[in-house]
Order: structure tokens, then sequence, then C-alpha cells
């Protein structure tokens, strides 16, 4: 584990990990440290245990009391995308007519398919709420990363 974290940390000296590190659910300053415990977010029981903060660079997740509330916004920004690309791809592959039931079965794959998708959708969700509100910082290394000021510790969990 020690060994892998460092190998990480010297490639990233050469590169800057790709944005797309954050759909991968990685702490958004570095790109790098994970920001959930368990990798697979099908662990139902584990899906949304997140660390207080980044292993690699020290970045809060939990940035205020509620801060997750607004990731709902995220999670039904990526619902409506994939509604509307599986019914382009069901339009095209099975079609839709007005005379015939073929768009109520699009509609009830569509539900079965965005609560299957669930688990995945509420952690993306969290590291794009999270990404929007911290950027990339490329010296993380001789940066100390902000604590938040807003955190309750007595509060914290208790929602
Ligand atoms: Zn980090």
């Amino acid at each position: 584990m020690q060994n892998s974290l460092q190998m990480q940390t010297d490639t990233s000296a050469v590169r800057k990990p790709s944005v797309l590190n954050v759909l991968k659910c990685k702490c958004p300053r570095c790109r790098l440290g994970d920001m959930f415990y368990e990798k697979n977010p099908y662990r139902l029981k584990s899906t949304l245990k997140m660390r207080e903060q980044c292993e690699i660079c020290g970045q809060a997740f939990d940035l205020e009391v509620g801060f997750y509330y607004g990731s709902s916004y995220v999670s039904y920004g990526l619902s409506i995308l994939i509604s509307v690309v599986f019914l382009a791809i069901y339009a095209l592959v099975i079609g839709i007519s007005l005379n015939d039931n073929r768009f109520f079965y699009w509609l009830v794959a569509n539900a079965v398919l965005l609560i299957s998708l669930q688990p995945i959708l509420m952690r993306e969700a969290r590291s794009i709420w999270l990404a929007i509100f911290v950027p990339y910082n490329a010296d993380w290394r001789d940066v100390p990363a902000k604590k938040p000021e807003r955190i309750n510790e007595d509060q914290k969990n208790n929602w």
C-alpha cells in the first residue's frame, strides 16, 4: 500500500494527473488520493463512506455542514444526461411510435437503468460537486491544504 502510494506520488511529479481522475473519485486538489474507502461502489454498506481528508495532500473532503446536500443537483443532471442518451439510443435501435407501447417500455427500462446505476451516480455526484469548489493545485506538495472553517465537530455525521 505504502509502496503504491509512493509510486503514484513520484509519477505525478512528471505530469499533471488528468481531470478525468475526478470521475475516478480522486481528490480534486491533487487528483491522486481516493475520496472513498471502498473501491467498489456496489458494496452498498460503504458506498458513501468517505475519508475525512485526502491521504496524499491533506485536502478536507467535508467542507461545511451538510456540504453534500448540493451534490443532488449534480446527480439530477447526470440522471437527465443518461436518460437523454439512452432515449436517443433506444429510438435509433428499437424506435419510438405513438401507436404502440414502446415508449413505456423505454420508461421502465430507463427507471431500472437509473436505479441500478445509483451507487455510481451518488459517488460521481459527490466527486464532481467537491471538484466544483476545490480546484486542482499543482503546488499541493508545498502549499498545505486549507482547513475547512465552517465545520461543527459536535454535529458531524448528524445529518
Ligand atoms: Zn489530495
